[in-house]
């Protein structure tokens, strides 16, 4: 794994490197998502089935795009790995307990003069998660964004996920999306499903938000919907950084680098140092593990477009370039890893100490693994409750608190020349309309 010093030039080149990633930058995709999302709009359910035939190579209809009680229970019976049940019960679990802490309630402040403030906090009504099916299944990302939906207490969760050429859904997806109480699954993928979802087709109700995962299609159809619908974020490819001084385990930084490099050949892994000790261990285990580790082709291709050690002069360098590229996931592996935590300012989610492993976040901790990407940390959080409740404000003030307040509100109203506001406040304490203008 390349090992470079950290400095003013390597630092705006492996920023400038990064960007790349974004899935904002992928307008060559653009045509083809918006083409798929007008024909959905345009022609409901033909498109869909034109299109899973085309791209999944399934035939879906009408009467088998939704996945039935009896397809739930073949997929139990035909789990490779029957144990996997009680795995994704147990994950299921610490995730619901996580997340009923970040439960909002809704609260009314009175005063004595008869005024009532408040905000009423409620849960979307229905809501669309995308479960990617098409090169590998992910029942822990259904965990993942069906647990805070149901903690928030959305009414009804739909799943949306690509079939395989059989037309089935893997069963995997399909246990942990029964465990985690999905109330309806249909077997279509890709943009056409993101179309589906925003706008409607007549198998599929419309929802209010989408949430997921995907390729590329997928995610610049869930950007070019948004207006329709909410969505989470536009997710990029995976990304890790560890920052280590010269007391972490050589070991275990490569095994954790390439915990995320395996993802895709598109995945980054940047580990920054003061040691150089350090850094020239880590990559002669990165070398050991990647010739062992099955997916050595993705790792090496991940390695060579984003891996990277850095070696930096001081621990102040180190938080710099951290907080400039604010990673998905953080580990910090130092000697006070959480005195180093309170001078990071961006990252998704921070993994502290040398038994922290980022996998741990990724299927059992509790805490959510949609996470910002893309340097997006700067500004967007983990998924939560938060991203499936919504907020109203509630105004109730009587006649006696209304009064006082009546010259002010009527003044600035005029001031923005709106009188007929002025006047609904007006109307309230005069009962000569001759004035009202
Ligand atoms: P996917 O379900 O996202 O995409 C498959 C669909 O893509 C197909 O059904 C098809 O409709 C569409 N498609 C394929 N080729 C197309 C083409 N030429 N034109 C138009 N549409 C086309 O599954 P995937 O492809 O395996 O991708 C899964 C992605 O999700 C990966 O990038 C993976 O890294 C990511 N992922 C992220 C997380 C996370 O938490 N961030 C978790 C799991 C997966």
């Amino acid at each position: 794994m390349r090992i470079v010093k950290l400095d003013d030039t390597s630092k705006k080149n492996i920023l400038n490197d990064l960007l790349k990633r974004s899935p904002n930058n992928y307008d060559k995709y653009a045509d083809s998502v918006n083409e798929i999302l007008q024909n959905v709009k345009e022609n409901g359910n033909k498109a869909l089935f034109d299109y899973t035939l085309k791209f999944d190579k399934a035939d879906i209809s009408a009467e088998n795009i939704k996945v039935t009680k009896e397809e739930i229970e073949e997929a139990y019976n035909s789990l490779e790995n029957p144990e996997l049940v009680d795995i994704i019960k147990k994950s299921l679990k610490n995730i619901k307990d996580y997340h009923e802490k970040q439960k909002q309630y809704s609260w009314f402040d009175s005063k004595t003069d008869g005024s009532i403030l408040g905000q009423k906090v409620t849960a979307l009504a229905r809501v669309g998660v995308y479960v990617p099916g098409g090169k590998a299944a992910y029942p822990s990302s259904v965990l993942m964004n069906v647990i805070p939906a149901k903690v928030a207490g959305v009414d009804e969760i739909v799943m949306v996920t690509p079939p395989g050429k059989d037309g089935k859904v893997n069963p995997n997806t399909l246990v942990a999306a029964n465990e985690a109480g999905v109330d309806v699954i249909y077997k279509v993928g890709g943009a056409q499903a993101i179309a589906a979802l925003a706008y409607g087709t007549e198998s599929i109700k419309k929802v209010d938000k989408i949430v997921g995962p995907g390729n590329i299609y997928v995610a610049l159809a869930k950007k070019a919907v948004f207006g329709y619908v909410s969505i989470d974020s536009v997710a990029g490819p995976s990304e890790i950084m560890v920052i280590a001084d010269e007391s972490a385990n050589p070991r275990y930084v490569a095994a954790d680098l390439l915990s995320q490099a395996e993802h895709d050949e598109l995945a980054s892994a940047i580990l920054v140092t003061t040691s150089t000790e350090l850094a020239n261990e880590v990559s002669k285990w990165v070398d050991f593990f990647v010739s062992k580790l099955k997916r050595n082709e993705i790792l090496t291709k991940s390695l060579e477009n984003y891996g990277y050690i850095l070696v930096a002069d001081n621990m102040e360098d180190v938080i710099d370039i951290a907080n400039e590229i604010a990673s998905e996931h953080l580990e910090i592996l130092t000697t006070n890893p959480f005195d180093t935590m309170t001078r990071v300012r961006n990252a998704g989610a921070i993994f502290l100490g040398e038994y922290s492993s980022e996998p741990l976040g990724d299927y059992f901790a509790g805490p959510n693994h949609v996470l910002p990407t893309n340097g997006t940390a700067k500004f967007f959080s983990p998924l939560s409750v938060d991203d499936f409740i919504k907020k109203s404000s509630i105004i109730s003030f009587s006649r006696e608190a209304l009064m006082p307040l009546s010259d002010d509100i009527q003044k600035f109203a005029k001031a923005e020349g709106l009188t007929a506001h002025a006047n609904s406040i007006r109307v309230r304490f005069e009962e000569d309309d001759n004035n009202c203008q």
